[in-house]
């Protein structure tokens, strides 16, 4: 069992990971990332990325962060194959983190990028038409399915964001809600009644997502909620949008959590309540999670690292800073 000290822990390896590691490099922290259950991340399991700036042409999610991982490592990152159990914040910085491995990371500053998960409904055929049909980010696929008829399944404010959203691309997508009520704002569902090409079906709850000959999603299997009534619906594209769950179980009771369990920061900044400690991409965003937006948060919290290590230099006695 191993103790690894580093300037910069970094612990998640999706695009708010590596970019942190990637600035931390070129700084000098001598960052060490800790990969993760899914080393990665999220884009790990989507397929085509269009929205990701500098590729002219369509890239693949894992290949794009096999490029993040290379890039970090190129400017000196070290990546570890691992995955924290525990973390001790206690008494500020230097922080420690005990790997699944039984190795241990000690870090003068910490950037949490663990990330979220989409919600799945867990029924038969979502995972095996996951990519060829059945997404959890309109956003990201619903480019795809332009000019097709697509569906959202949730009531949220997410569910209803992406049906708006989705009529950027499709003239007939229908939201369907295992109750008859939404949960999301008032204003949000006006706006989605509104519009004349967002239909509803309510208490229905999926049963099974149904492949057509060629292999990609064709048709939803539906039960009504009230009556038991089973029903399909014919789509090319269907949307979870049942919410996100953060990476933050390590986290509980050690930093101030929202109500979701996403990790609260600074107002614009990736500072959380501990000095030395900075949040970075979904973990602490349930607003944006883009890839990009991933990628600046990392970016951010490096040079809040960065800083935060400066002051403490400065702070120190000149003898102790010259060691
Ligand atoms: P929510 O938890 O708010 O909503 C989840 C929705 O999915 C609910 O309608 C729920 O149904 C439904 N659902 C959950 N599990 C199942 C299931 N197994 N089968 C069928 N339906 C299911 O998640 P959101 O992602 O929408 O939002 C999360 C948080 O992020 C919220 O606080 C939201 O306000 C916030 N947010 C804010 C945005 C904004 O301000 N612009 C945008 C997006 C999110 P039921 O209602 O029956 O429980």
């Amino acid at each position: 069992m191993a103790v690894h000290r580093t300037k910069m822990l970094i612990i998640g390896s999706g695009p708010a990971g590596y970019t942190a590691a990637i600035y931390g490099a070129r700084a000098m922290l001598e960052p060490i990332i800790v990969q993760g259950l899914q080393p990665g991340g999220q884009l790990t399991i989507t397929t085509d990325v269009e929205n990701y700036p500098g590729f002219a042409d369509v890239i693949q999610g894992p290949w794009l962060m096999e490029q993040m991982q290379a890039q970090a490592e190129h400017v000196g990152t070290r990546t570890m194959w691992d995955t924290i159990v525990e973390v001790d914040l206690e008494g500020g910085a230097p922080f420690r983190a005990i790997g699944d491995s039984g190795d241990e990371y000690i870090g003068d500053t910490l950037v949490i990028a663990t990330g979220a998960q989409a919600k799945w409904l867990g029924v038969p055929g979502e995972q095996e038409l996951s990519g060829k049909g059945v997404s959890a980010c309109a956003t990201c696929d619903g480019f795809f399915f332009r000019g097709k008829k697509v569906a959202v399944i949730g009531g949220g404010n997410t569910a209803v964001e992406e049906a708006l959203y989705l009529t950027n691309h499709s003239d007939d997508v229908t939201l369907i809600h295992r109750r008859d009520e939404l949960r999301s704002e008032k204003i949000l569902q006006e706006r989605m009644f509104a519009n004349p090409k967002i239909s509803t079906l309510w208490n229905k709850a999926v049963e099974s997502f149904e492949a057509g000959e060629n292999g990609t999603l064709s048709h939803i299997v539906l039960k009504d909620t009230q009556t038991g009534e089973i029903s399909t619906i014919e789509v090319d594209g269907a949307f979870v949008a049942i919410g996100h769950s953060p990476a933050t179980e390590l986290f509980k009771g050690k930093l101030p959590l929202d109500a979701n369990g996403y990790l609260l920061t600074e107002p614009g900044s990736p500072a959380t309540a501990i000095p030395g400690v900075f949040a970075a991409g979904d973990v602490s965003d349930h607003t944006y999670r883009q890839a990009v937006t991933a990628a600046g948060m990392g970016c951010m919290a490096a040079l809040d690292a960065e800083r935060f290590l400066a002051a403490q230099d400065f702070a120190k006695p000149a003898a102790v800073a010259a060691e």
